[in-house]
């Protein structure tokens, strides 16, 4: 149990039934690709300089034939736990391939993966094998990983990182300000974009130093020379903001929720 020996000093009933939730979720998480369960959304990322999309990023939805749709925040986590996270990771991967056809190649598609997931050794081969069997240019693809990555094995994923990046893909660093990243580590590995955490762009009104805040990031970013998107603009003011701020990629509700593509247009065609 990951759950310390503290926790079982005193019965909470309200654990026992967060223990029988994760649970339930691990065993129905295992039929859930079987049973045709996962379906994959896409955000827009805009350039707000010119208006244009430029890419999309893919987000895992699980609809349970019972209990309807399930946050990823909820399963990610179990599915990490139990090693699932391998068999659903390739799926993300494969689907998002298979969707490429329904974007111009201007628009780059953002999958998500986890630091489990990244971890295993032959995460690039198989990375490479569905590019290969799907037939898809890796420069479409861009690889999300969260900050928290590299607090890991810093050999290991500057190593995966370059299989990456040489097999042709790019990276995004996502979260990007919620992490503790060493700043001159981070200046050696092969990315191309930080993506701005959504809770910087939520204070950036309410707080003083929001804008100055989001540009020493926009600087930092100018400094690694790569890209730097925020992510989860609800309003036209924070895209003002955040454009005074000196960051002009955006993603977040403003300018379109994650929706699901026209399927059948796979059907007609
Ligand atoms: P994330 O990668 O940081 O994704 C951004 C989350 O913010 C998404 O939640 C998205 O729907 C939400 N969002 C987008 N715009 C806005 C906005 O304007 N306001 C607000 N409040 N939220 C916004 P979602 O889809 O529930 O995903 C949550 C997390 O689950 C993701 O965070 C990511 O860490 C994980 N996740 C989702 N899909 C996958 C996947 O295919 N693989 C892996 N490993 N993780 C995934
Ligand atoms: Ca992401
Ligand atoms: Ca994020
Ligand atoms: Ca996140």
């Amino acid at each position: 149990r990951a759950s310390g020996l503290g926790s079982w000093a005193i019965y909470h009933p309200e654990m026992a039934e967060t223990d029988r939730y994760r649970k339930w979720i691990e065993t129905e998480l295992g039929q859930a690709i079987g049973k045709n369960e996962f379906e994959l959304v896409y955000q827009p990322q805009v350039d707000t300089t010119n208006g244009e999309t430029v890419g999309y990023e893919a987000l895992l939805r699980w609809e349970h034939r019972e209990k309807g749709a399930i946050p990823p925040a909820e399963f990610i986590t179990v599915a990490e736990k139990c090693g699932l996270i391998n068999q659903i990771g390739s799926w993300v991967l494969r689907q998002a391939c298979v969707d490429a056809r329904y974007f111009t190649s201007g628009e780059k598609i953002a999958v998500n993966v986890s630091p489990k997931q990244m971890e295993q050794d032959d995460f690039v081969d198989t990375l490479a094998a569905i590019l290969r069997a799907q037939a898809v240019d890796p420069a479409r693809i861009e690889i999300e990983i969260t900050e928290n990555v590299l607090i890991h094995d810093q050999r290991k994923i500057r190593e995966q990182f370059e299989q990456i990046r040489a097999l042709g893909c790019s990276i995004a660093i996502d979260d990007f300000g919620t992490g503790y990243s060493n700043l001159n580590y981070l200046s050696d590995l092969p990315f191309s974009k930080l993506k701005l955490d959504q809770s910087f762009v939520s204070r950036i009104e309410d707080r003083k130093n929001g804008g100055a805040l989001v540009s020493t990031i926009v600087n930092l970013a100018r400094a690694l020379d790569v890209d730097v998107l925020a992510e989860g603009v609800e309003t036209e003011n924070q895209m003002v903001m955040l454009n005074a701020a000196g960051c002009t990629l955006m993603q977040g509700y403003y300018f379109g929720k994650p929706v699901a593509l026209q399927r059948q247009q796979t059907l007609a065609a």
